[in-house]
This record gives C-alpha cells, structure tokens and sequence, in this order.
C-alpha cells in the first residue's frame, strides 16, 4: 500500500508565526537603490511632533532611532526607509486627527500594519511618517447567528481565527504570516492564502469596513449583510488598494463554520503533466470537500531541507502535492480522499504519498509549505516573485528563469497555490546588485505577460513591483486608478511611491 499513514519522525508540528526581527545584512537605503524621486512634502518640525505628541502623548509616538529601525525596515530586507516617527493610534478619532493634520500639513503617511507584506508597501520609502494599526486590536463583536466578526484593524489573524474557534467558526483566510499580519493588513492586501480556493477571497468575505480618508474624513462602508446593494461598493474599493486610498480601522468579516473532519495527503509525482491531471481528477472526485490544493517543486523541497531541516515523509519526487479536504462528517471525506487517491495510482498519476488525520500530524506537513517563507531572510539575496498563470503556463515560467538564470543563480524554485493558479517563483542569488536584478527584471514580468499571466496574484504593487503596472494593466486603466487616487488623497500623501507608478 503505497498510500500510508502519517508518521510523525520527520517533523515536529510547528506553530505558524513570522519573527520579523531583521538582520540587515545587506540592505541599502531604497531610495539609493531604486531611482526614485522624493516628492514635495513638508519635513518633520517641532511644532508637528508637539501636535502628534499632544494626541497621543510620548509613549504612542516613537522617535527613538533604535525603536523606529523595524518600522523602516523590511522583514525581507529588501527595502529600507528612513523615517523619524511612527504613531500608534488606538481609535478612529485619534487616526482621523492625524490624517487630517498630516494633509493639511503636506506631510506624508505610510500605514503600517504587520509588515510581513513581501512587496515594500508597508515601509517608507523617504521620511514618511508611519502610521502603525498595532494597538487597533480590539474584537468588538461576535455574532453567532450570523457568523459575522467586527474588530479594528490591527488583530492578528490568528488571535482573530482563535477567537472565533471558541464558537465554532473560523477566519475564511489562512497564511504562513498569521502570526503577525493584521486583518487590515490582509484586507489592504487583498491577501489569499491557503483557503482561498475554498472560500474565495476578501472581496466576497469583508462585509464591511471602516476607512479613514486622507482628510480625515471617517467613511462608514460597516455592514453585516452578505446582501447589501445600497448604492456604489464603496468598500470594494479599499481591498487591494494598500494604504494608498485611506487608512482602514474597522472591517466586518464573515466566518464559515469550522471543518470537523480535515484530512491532508502529501504525494509525489513524476511530472507537470501528471500534476495538471491530478488537479483536474481532485475537483471532479472530491468536489465540495477539496480545500486547499498546492504544488511544490524538486528545488523548493531541497530548500526546505537545507534551510528548514525538514524532510519530504515521502522520499524524492519531481513534484509533491499537498491536498487538503475538509468537511462535517470524517468517515465519508476519508473514505472519499482514499478511493481518489487509489484511483489515482491505478493510473499512474501518483508514485507515492501519505495521509495525515490528526491535527498535530496535519500541522507538521503543512509547516513543510507554510514555513518556507520564513527563512526567506536567511538567504544570500532573494528575488521573490507571485504570479498567476493560466495551468497549462505554471510551469513553464519556472523553467524559463532557470534557463535565462544560468549560473548566475544559486537556485530558482516554485511553489504555490496552483489550485488558484498562483505560483511563487524564487531566485536566489549570493548578492544583491543592480545588475543581478535588470537581468531578473523585467524579462519575468514580460514573460509572464506573454503568457497571459498577472504579475502579482497576491501579494500586491507595493513599492517594488509599481513601475510595472503599466506593464500589467492598460492605460486607460492606470489612467482610472490615477484618477481614483485623486478623488481619495488629492494631495498624494496616503502610501506615496506605492501601486501606482512613481
Ligand atoms: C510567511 C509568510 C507567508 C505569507 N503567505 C501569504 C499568502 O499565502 N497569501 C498572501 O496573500 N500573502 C502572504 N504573505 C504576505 C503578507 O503576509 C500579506 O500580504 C498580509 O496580508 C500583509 O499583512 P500585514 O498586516 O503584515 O501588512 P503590512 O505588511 O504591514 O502592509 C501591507 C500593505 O498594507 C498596507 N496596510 C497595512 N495596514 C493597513 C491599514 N490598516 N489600512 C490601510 N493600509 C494598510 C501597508 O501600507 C502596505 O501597503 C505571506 C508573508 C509571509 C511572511
């Protein structure tokens, strides 16, 4: 039998949580490396730290150098900032006076929220003034008959996910980063994660949000109803537009019931093709109880046992899929996994593989996946690029790389979601240099133009990848994007140099 049962040896279950403590080993100033232009905004004077200080008093406003080093500074390490001055509001109120006071004073803001956003977008690219949701963290309501969540912006995912478990519900959003991002941070990402394919993404769970314009003006789009078509989707607006829009407070979220009976199965296959076949195969046999289907290639796997010290349970393949099925009734979901699965290796689709039931053994295989990330920081320099690709392109895009790579990489490897046809496409290199990053850049966002693909499925514009939406979008739809960022922030001081082109 080839399909057996989890054995625990190999990995121990892992809490999924991101130390973003940041050895800056290599990291330069952004705005010495990337050709970028401050723009006119006002510096920090006296009278602007006496104002924000009267608000919030010394203890929510951080000028030490020491302490502002991880608000300037990426989890990543690719970007660098060097702002002053970081504000920890606790209410709309005191984030409404700041904002007000920041636009009449033509200073610049950059909203802040876990900083584990793998684009820059949360990290100032000058002197910014940096607007932290930390002590937003209040859940303010739980309605159990609707399944509905309300809270401030700055809960962690997982406390949030936590909570809700009390009463049998769950977050419909899952990342390797639920330690530390923030649900505002999430919906200002539109972050997808591992669930996405089940539940589809933020636009169609945040119910509602509360977002703070750049006058000042608070903007209640607060609702509870999945059903609510009074006027424009103002909210709809704000997911996706990472802090460029308004700085949101509140969001309401709705939560499925928690999945009683989770399985997962870890497989090897021998090629793409057979990859491609098994995906098609789980949605036509697992129907409604397929909840999570990722792909991880060779290179990604001796990744994960350099640097993770974990091993595949199942031996060396080409490829390893990690499927998940979750549903209410476990004798059926197990009976239903396995005969997809023997079906699956009578017609030689699938070499090898193991299932795990229990939650401690579930946890450890998915922390082969959700843990890769965390040791992006240790590496020489990484490129790190999330792109989405029609299936029969997923692969192609990996090999391309390794091709136009050559020697001048250590490894490319891909990874990700293909259940949503994302990819997560590496380049590792010893050193940072211009030279490395003009030969990655753009060929990567032009081949996967070419194949009709979306350079960023998930993770956003931020800083680093904004020059290259007009390469992704029409002009006339940047020129609607402009135009919106007028209508919002007229004087530009929401997240400059992000999203948009600078
Ligand atoms: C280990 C790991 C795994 C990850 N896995 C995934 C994944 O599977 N899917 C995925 O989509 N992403 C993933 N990410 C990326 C990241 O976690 C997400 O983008 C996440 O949503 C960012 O949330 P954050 O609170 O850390 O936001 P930050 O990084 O602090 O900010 C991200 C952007 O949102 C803006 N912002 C933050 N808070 C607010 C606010 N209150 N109002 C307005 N704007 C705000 C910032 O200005 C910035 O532009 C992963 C990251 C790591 C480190």
């Amino acid at each position: 039998m080839l399909v057996r049962t989890c054995c625990n040896k190999f990995i121990s279950a892992v809490k999924s949580s991101v130390e973003y403590r940041i050895i800056c080993k290599k990291s330069d100033f952004t705005k010495n490396i990337y050709n970028v232009n401050r723009r006119n905004f006002n510096k920090l004077e006296a009278r602007h730290f006496q104002f924000f200080k009267d608000i919030l008093g010394g203890e929510r406003m951080i000028t030490d150098q020491e302490e502002m080093r991880s608000y300037n500074e990426e989890w990543m390490r690719c970007v660098k900032g060097i702002s002053s001055m970081a504000l920890k509001p606790k209410t709309t109120e005191e984030v409404s006076k700041i904002l007000k006071f920041c636009n009449d004073n033509n200073l610049a803001v950059c909203p802040y929220g876990g900083n584990t956003g793998l684009v820059g977008g949360a990290i100032p690219v000058f002197d910014e003034i940096v607007l932290s949701a930390e002590l937003m963290n209040e859940i303010l309501n739980v309605d159990e008959n609707s399944g509905v969540v309300v809270c401030q912006a700055g809960c962690i995912l997982e406390n949030l996910d936590n909570k809700v478990a009390e009463i049998g519900l769950m977050i419909p959003l899952d990342l390797g980063a639920k330690g530390s991002c923030h649900i505002g941070g999430n919906v200002a990402t539109n972050a997808g994660g591992l669930k996405l394919f089940r539940y589809g993404n933020l636009h169609g769970n945040v119910l509602g949000l509360e977002v703070v314009l750049a006058d000042g003006t608070v903007l209640d789009c607060m609702s509870s109803f999945k059903k609510d078509n009074t006027g424009y989707h103002l909210k709809n607006i704000f997911i996706g537009s990472e802090g460029t829009l308004g700085f949101i407070t509140k969001v309401a979220l709705q939560c499925p019931p928690r999945a009683n009976s989770i399985t997962l199965a870890f497989l090897g296959l021998q090629n793409f093709e057979r990859v491609l076949r098994t995906f098609k195969k789980a949605k036509q046999d697992l129907g409604e109880i397929l909840s999570a289907f990722e792909v991880l290639d060779t290179p990604t796997m001796e990744f994960v046992n350099e640097r993770l010290k974990m091993n595949s349970p199942i031996g060396d393949f080409p490829y390893y899929l990690l499927i998940e099925t979750s549903g209410s009734n476990e004798e059926h979901d197990s009976d239903k996994l396995h005969q997809f699965l023997e079906s699956c290796m009578e017609k030689e689709l699938v070499l090898d593989g193991t299932v795990a039931t229990e939650p401690h053994k579930i946890n450890a295989i998915w922390s082969i996946r959700e843990k890769i990330p965390d040791v992006f920081k240790d590496c020489g320099y990484l490129f790190c690029y999330d792109v989405s690709l029609p299936l029969e392109n997923y692969y192609v895009l990996v090999d391309d790389m390794t091709q136009h790579m050559g020697k001048l990489a250590k490894k490319v490897f891909g990874f990700g979601h293909m259940g949503d046809s994302n990819l997560h496409l590496q380049v590792e290199v010893d050193e940072f240099t211009r030279e490395i990053k003009n030969h990655i850049e753009p060929f990567i966002f032009e081949r996967t133009k070419q194949l009709n693909g979306s350079i960023s499925a998930e993770h956003g514009m931020g800083f680093l990848k904004a020059r290259y939406l007009n390469l992704a979008r029409p002009y006339n739809t940047v020129k609607a994007m402009e135009n919106l960022k007028k209508l919002f922030d007229p004087s530009g001081i929401m997240n400059p140099y992000k999203v948009l082109p600078w």
